[in-house]
């Protein structure tokens, strides 16, 4: 929690120091609240999120008038954590007792951090003592390959790659089926993100993961999306909806933005819930999303 709060540090002096200064007004007025307002939609909360929270703290205005500074942190964070869909089943694949390896997709444009975040899920695997495969299922750049295969080094693990220009779901194929042989526990499959056309992507996604459901369930499609791109980030992900039947989403870059709200506006838009988030390039700056724990680092 405390290295979530200083690497939201930006995220917190934006939106919670914000809304606790006007909270702390001995009488609020019509301008405090649209300040409120505001500062939510500022912060990427989303219109519908802000308009709940600000109609729950308005009812709670006497309360408000005597709390001290404590309390009112305690109520925002409350009020904060009450929309980021507290009681969404936000457990990974990979921390079920399968019998055979967790196969999980990873999805998302090119850039919002699919492999980091691939590497990064490796890592916390192997620290618990999980054996993992990788998967480079982009094979329209090498670079991509390479860049997989260096994080797999990285953190110990092995990487299935195929030609560049090769079919992409043949290499995923591969990756499972090596991964079941050697009796891994996680398959990790990073895929491409280019968005050249939207019905070609939607084609190869869906083609990756009906050829590897010829052997094995897809247990997990986990949608990386870049916090720092804000609502259009949300309209690009549609298109991964769309094709994919996605099961949770991965916030990378929350680090590097002050508009720690979009995890309530991506999760209430899509209606899928954020099960990790992105802090740092670093192979450990990967946490999961706790929706208390958020709140409390965003309200600083
Ligand atoms: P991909 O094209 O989707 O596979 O994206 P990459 O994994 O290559 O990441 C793109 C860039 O974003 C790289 O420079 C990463 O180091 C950076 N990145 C990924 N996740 C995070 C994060 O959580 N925080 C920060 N600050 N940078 C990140």
């Amino acid at each position: 929690l405390v290295r979530m709060r200083s690497r939201l540090a930006r995220s917190q002096s934006s939106l919670g120091r914000g809304l606790l200064t006007v909270l702390a007004r001995e009488r609020l007025t019509e301008d405090d609240w649209e300040e409120v307002e505001e500062t939510l939609l500022a912060a990427d909360v989303g219109i519908a999120a802000t308009t709940q929270i600000v109609d729950r703290l308005r009812t709670q205005t006497m309360v408000l008038a005597t709390a001290s500074g404590d309390d009112l942190r305690a109520l925002l964070v409350r009020e904060l954590a009450a929309v980021l869909g507290p009681d969404l089943d936000r457990t990974l694949a990979t921390d079920r007792e399968l019998g055979r390896p967790a196969v999980v997709l990873v999805v998302g444009v090119n850039g919002a951090g699919k492999t980091t975040t691939v590497g990064k899920i490796a890592r916390s695997l192997v620290g618990d003592g999980k054996s993992v495969l990788l998967g480079a299922a982009d094979t329209f750049r090498a670079a991509a390959a390479d860049q997989l295969e260096t994080w797999g080094e990285r953190v110990g693990v092995a990487t299935v790659r195929g030609r560049e220009g090769g079919d992409p779901a043949s290499v995923a194929f591969e990756a499972v089926r090596t991964g079941r042989e050697a009796d891994v526990d996680a398959v990790l499959v990073d895929t491409a993100g280019r968005l050249h056309t939207k019905s070609g992507l939607m084609d190869e996604l869906g083609k990756v993961k009906r050829v590897v459901e010829k052997q094995s369930p897809v247990d997990e499609v986990l949608l990386v999306l870049d916090a720092t791109t804000g609502q259009n980030g949300v309209v690009q992900a549609r298109v991964f909806t769309e094709a994919v039947t996605v099961t949770g989403i991965v916030l990378t870059k929350l680090d590097g933005t002050a508009k720690g709200g979009i995890v309530v506006s991506v999760q209430r838009e899509l209606g899928i819930p954020v099960k990790l988030i992105g802090l740092g390039e670093g192979p450990d700056d990967l946490a999961p999303f706790e929706p208390v724990a958020f709140a409390e680092a965003l309200v600083g």
